[in-house]
């Protein structure tokens, strides 16, 4: 179960081969993704037919393979996904990018574009004629709903309110909202601003850019690094003053966390801010910089265990940094209510709801915080949606019009299980899975800090009237 040899890494089919390879021997994932994950679905079979026809995986296969990993981070070796990851940003190397991926992707871009007309965007995108003719040409299938834009962004809200700037208080948070509560829904920023406000934190709004992981799922490697690359410095930049970093979209969240400091403790930098002797490696036992650590020998190993990944032009101390310091908004809520300073003085909401705790949530090792806080809110009943389980979506995967299809497909056992459950609300902290919740099933869906937020004002407008 180890990542493929990294011997061979010079074009995307090798890459491709080697994990080929490498499953196809493991043969894991043939049972246990075989519900949730379309890349390892058609690995087996291509797998097979390879071995009942003795005719090789063809070259367009395996560029056909590479585009359905979505970047779930759910495959069980960590270094699938970054060998994907690799192989998709060699290929874009060296096709280039497609117009509409590039403008589909760029959340930004279309905000501000929306933004700038918003009544032409609004009457173009309900003129029947035209929005069909607008997905047509973006490749989005037909019976999806186009995104569309609030009037105010929550960086537009965030100037309003002077969150921009720096900001002094007992305990600060600098809050990366992510392009889905930054552009999309902007009232999941609100919420969060509103709940940590509540919890007497003061927080400031960074100067900030996409995370980065929608151009990566497309391979569009030059975007993504200069994202990251000013993310990274304005977060540090925040961390260094003396501010907690959170994040509310646990995308955001995995990528910053998990994705990006993938192999930094492998690098020379790193081995000598942990004094590695000359034969030494030294390999954090889980992840962190002030973990215990496996001592492996370097003569033995210096040539598989190397920072040499997506990422390795950006300043691996600063990689592992940003995913030390940066938080999940649930788990940073936890752990103010661990010291008890988590106000709890909410007001009833007597529904009954489910939490679905996506992918990108589960992957980060931080439990799932939400539920037990949430419970906390009288009269609720929150039913945490058990299982590996997956919406489907893959970011804007399931948008395309090839996908649309197959995003169904995979996320059919959990809308099935959720319309089992027929609750008043869906609970979830990603968008992506808010966006398939939508088009396939009739419930509101809602994040937690909205559920959340929407308690702390109960309780304000009692206090109020009081
Ligand atoms: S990703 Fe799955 S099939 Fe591939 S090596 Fe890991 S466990 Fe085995
Ligand atoms: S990252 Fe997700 S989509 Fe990609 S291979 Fe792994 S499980 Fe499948």
């Amino acid at each position: 179960m180890n990542s493929p040899d990294s011997k061979d890494r010079t074009t995307p089919q090798k890459i491709l081969r080697s994990v080929v390879e490498l499953c196809a021997d493991c043969d894991t994932c043939r049972t246990l993704m075989d519900e949730d994950c379309l890349f390892f679905l058609e690995l087996y079979r291509l797998w097979d037919q390879e071995k009942e026809s003795g005719v090789p995986i063809s070259e367009a296969e395996l560029r056909n393979l590479v585009g359905l990993c979505t970047l779930c981070g759910m495959c069980p070796c960590p270094g699938i996904p970054s060998d994907l990851m690799e192989a998709k940003g060699r290929y874009i190397d060296r096709e280039g990018l497609p117009l509409t991926t590039r403008l589909l992707t760029d959340v930004p871009r279309l905000a501000r574009l929306c933004g700038t007309f918003p009544r032409l965007a609004n009457i173009l995108q309900s003129n029947k004629t035209v929005s069909s003719l607008l997905k047509k040409v973006t490749h989005i299938h037909l019976e999806r709903e186009l995104l569309t834009f609030p009037e105010q962004n929550f960086f537009q809200w965030a100037t309003e309110r002077g969150l921009t700037g720096r900001r002094e208080g007992e305990r600060t948070v600098a809050y990366f909202a992510g392009c889905t509560a930054g552009y999309l829904s902007p009232q999941i920023g609100r919420a969060t601003v509103e709940v940590l406000e509540q919890n007497g934190v003061t927080v400031s709004v960074p100067p900030q850019h996409c995370c980065g992981m929608p151009h990566l799922v497309e391979g569009d490697r030059t975007t993504a690094l200069r994202r990251v690359q000013s993310n990274m410095n304005d977060l540090l930049e925040s961390a260094k003053r003396g501010d907690d970093l959170i994040c509310s979209c646990p995308t955001c969240g995995y990528f910053m966390k998990i994705f990006l400091k993938e192999r930094a403790c492998y690098s020379d930098a790193y081995q000598r801010s942990v004094n590695a002797g000359e034969d030494e490696i030294k390999v954090p036992v889980s992840g962190g910089r002030d973990q215990k650590h496996r001592v492996l020998k370097k003569s033995m190993y210096k040539d598989i265990l190397k920072d040499d990944g997506f990422f390795s032009t950006l300043d691996p101390l600063a990689r592992i940094n940003l995913a030390d310091y940066i938080s999940d908004a649930g788990e940073y809520l936890a752990r103010l209510h661990a010291e008890g300073r988590f106000d709890t003085k909410f007001t009833a909401i007597s529904e009954r709801m489910v939490y679905f705790a996506p992918c990108h949530q589960r992957e980060q090792n931080i439990g799932s915080p939400y539920p037990e806080l949430l419970s906390l809110i009288p009269g609720i009943t929150v039913e945490r949606l058990e299982g590996m389980y997956c919406c489907g979506m893959g970011g804007n995967f399931g948008f395309k019009t090839g996908f649309h299809e197959k995003s169904l497909e995979v996320g059919r056992p959990l809308m099935d299980k959720i319309r089992e459950k027929a609750p008043q609300a869906i609970i979830t902290d990603c968008m992506s899975c808010r966006l398939q919740f939508n088009h396939a099933l009739p419930y509101p869906v809602f994040h937690p800090m909205e559920i959340l937020a929407r308690a702390y004002r109960h309780a304000e407008d009692e206090r109020i009237t009081i």
